[in-house]
């Protein structure tokens, strides 16, 4: 797949998270100033999500590539980024990065995890990936079902923009 590289601004990392899950290269430090995040936009060729227009009509002026983060929720969010760069509203882990800190996550042995997971995790779930840099274990929990219902929930949003993209109701969409 097509790995975006981002840089979002401190009121995004929940949204981070997610485009991290997507397996997106997204670099989220929480506060920063507005000078810093353009410079790292444009030292680094990321792509700045920001919720702060201001800051938005600034990287464009200044010819950093930028966008204007719109949306009621998560979904919506990942329904506008999706329409406008094309990704897969999906989790492969294979490609997902940590939502912690962005560094690739890897498939661990079962036994590797036993001392690291509650026990009645281990006891049911037998796949489990772990985090490169910060050793964080993740594995596909009772968590999941949220995490797929909201990807169903983008996925919608976008088949319905996707048809008719002026239909002006679409902003009431929730
Ligand atoms: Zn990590």
């Amino acid at each position: 797949m097509k790995v975006l590289k981002f840089v979002a601004d401190g009121m995004l990392g929940k949204l981070s998270r997610w485009l991290r899950m997507l397996g997106h290269n997204v670099k989220y430090v929480g506060a920063l100033s507005d000078d810093k995040l353009l410079k790292i936009a444009k030292n680094e060729h990321r792509i700045l999500l920001t919720r702060d227009l201001e800051l938005y009509q600034q990287a464009i002026a200044k010819g950093v590539k930028a966008v204007y983060v719109e949306g009621q929720d998560e979904a919506e969010k990942l329904a506008k980024l999706a329409e406008r760069f094309g990704f897969p509203l999906e989790i492969d882990l294979k490609n997902s990065r940590c939502p912690k800190c962005n560094a690739r996550i890897k498939p661990i042995e079962k036994e590797a995890v036993k001392d690291k997971v509650p026990e009645s995790t281990y006891k049911y779930y037998d796949e489990f990936w772990e985090c490169q840099k910060c050793g964080q274990i993740y594995w596909q929990g009772a968590h999941w079902k949220r995490i797929s219902a909201t990807l169903e929930k983008a996925k919608k949003i976008l088949e319905k923009s996707g048809y008719s993209t002026s239909n002006s109701h679409l902003s009431g969409i929730s």
